[in-house]
């Protein structure tokens, strides 16, 4: 009886029968749907949906975000660093206007071609470059991928292709190409592909040129393919292709001596026209790398070519003391706050006074790795105290203070012998 049943039921959008699914959902007589249709309707639905709610680029408000929306936003996230939030707003507003608004493909309206406006971030290890970029992408609601120069080989060399970025890229956008055409990617150290640059490797490309050359193609706009290897299976044969014209590139790099190259030449134009060396020392060393130039960049040992389609630079500052106070304690998911939160659940109120988180961004300062070192330095001088607290009934509040932390005293008072018999 049962098999003759069976062997009438069919999903009436694949035919599949009920044998080879794992479940069968019937409506009026005779009609069936399978889980692998309703997997598949699903998807279907929930990409029109988000389609449609907000094209990408267009933010969770349905449209491009002004450059004031986007910056108060970053403010929430990214602490300090001005001057470089003004430019990102400005320039990433732009980007996604040009390719939301009613332009061809090529960006042109009305017969004059917007150029693509690629970013370049120049700024110490741990100030906010790559949580800037991640921000924006955030913010924008668009598909954001990382991707590391140092690893990157021109072809034929022992190393990435830079292909491998674009793939995490439309592996983020979850295979929806549209999506990952208009997404962001962020490119680090870029500054360790300079041509003059000192990296010595036997298995990649020494000159770093080969690597500017691959990466000048991706950002100048261009049909990528990418292998999809290590990707999911896609229905696609062996490539997915991949338009990065409206891709925005962020590219971020230390530049260690670029300073040196700026000071240099404007020093040079200063004595020149003011015949008064004095006038250096008015520009300090911070301000300086906000006075870049595409010469100074070339003399560093990126091509021309490659420098020019990063046509908006900004320089980030090292973050100073008070910065890293505030990283700690103000943004949504702060160090500070997820410690506190660890302990709430184990009936502990966890505080830091003024000198103590002061002592910790001293000393983040001196490991020259900006807001980075901050979690390794308080996971180092509290790893006794989380070891300790979970077992500890008897306390309920703990303020860490300045000797906590430089270890001349124990966040947890160990019980005495005495105490600890009775
Ligand atoms: P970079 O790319 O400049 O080397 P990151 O953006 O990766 O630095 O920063 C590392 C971490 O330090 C971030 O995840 C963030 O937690 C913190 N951080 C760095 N700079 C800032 C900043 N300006 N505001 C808030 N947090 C920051």
């Amino acid at each position: 009886m049962s098999s003759r049943r069976n062997s009438t039921e069919f999903c009436t959008f694949c035919n599949k029968s009920r044998e080879s699914v794992d479940h069968l959902i019937a409506g009026p007589p005779g009609i069936y749907i399978c889980n692998e249709c309703i997997e598949l309707c699903n998807t279907i639905i929930g990409q029109e949906a988000r389609r449609k709610k907000h094209d990408v680029g267009r933010g969770h408000a349905g449209r491009v975000p002004a450059p004031k929306e986007i910056k108060k936003e970053l403010d929430r996230h990214v602490i300090g660093q001005e001057h470089a939030k003004k430019v990102l707003s400005v320039a990433v507003h732009n980007h996604y206007k040009r390719i939301l608004s009613n332009t061809s493909s090529n960006g042109k309206v009305d017969d004059i071609e917007i150029e693509k406006s690629n970013i370049l971030l120049i700024g110490p290890t741990g100030s906010g470059k790559t949580l800037l970029a991640k921000t924006l992408a955030k913010i924008l609601d668009v598909p954001f991928a990382i991707g590391d120069a140092t690893t990157l080989t021109e072809a034929g060399y022992v190393g990435e292709d830079v292909e491998n970025i674009l793939l995490r890229l439309v592996q983020a956008a979850d295979y929806d190409l549209t999506r990952a055409s208009k997404g962001i990617v962020f490119i680090d150290e870029i500054d360790k592909v300079g041509k003059t640059s000192q990296n010595v490797s036997i298995t990649r490309d020494v000159s770093g040129e080969g690597v500017q050359q691959a990466l000048l193609k991706i950002l100048e706009g261009t049909s990528s393919n990418i292998p999809p290897q290590g990707g999911r299976k896609h229905p696609e044969q062996s490539y997915i292709q991949l338009d990065t014209t409206n891709i925005l590139f962020i590219c971020g790099g230390t530049f260690t001596g670029l300073q040196d190259i700026i000071s240099k030449r404007v020093g040079k134009t200063l004595i020149g026209f003011h015949e008064d060396a004095g006038e250096m020392d008015i520009i300090e060393k911070g301000n300086l790398l906000e006075m870049v130039e595409v010469e100074d960049l070339v003399k560093f040992g990126l091509i021309p070519e490659f420098v020019g389609r990063l046509p908006v630079i900004s320089a980030l500052r090292p973050l100073a003391e008070e910065d890293l106070v505030k990283i700690m304690v103000e943004p949504k998911n702060a160090i500070i706050r997820q410690y506190q939160k660890f302990l709430e659940t184990d009936g502990v109120k966890l505080t830091f006074n003024k000198e103590a988180l002061r002592a910790i961004a001293k000393e983040a300062i001196k490991r020259e790795t900006g807001a980075r070192s901050l979690r390794s330095i308080l996971e180092g001088f509290m790893l006794d105290a989380m070891f300790e607290i979970p077992s500890r009934e008897d306390i309920k509040a703990i303020e860490v203070t300045k000797a906590m932390v430089t270890g001349d005293k124990p966040i947890v008072p160990v019980p005495s012998k005495k105490s600890k018999r009775a």
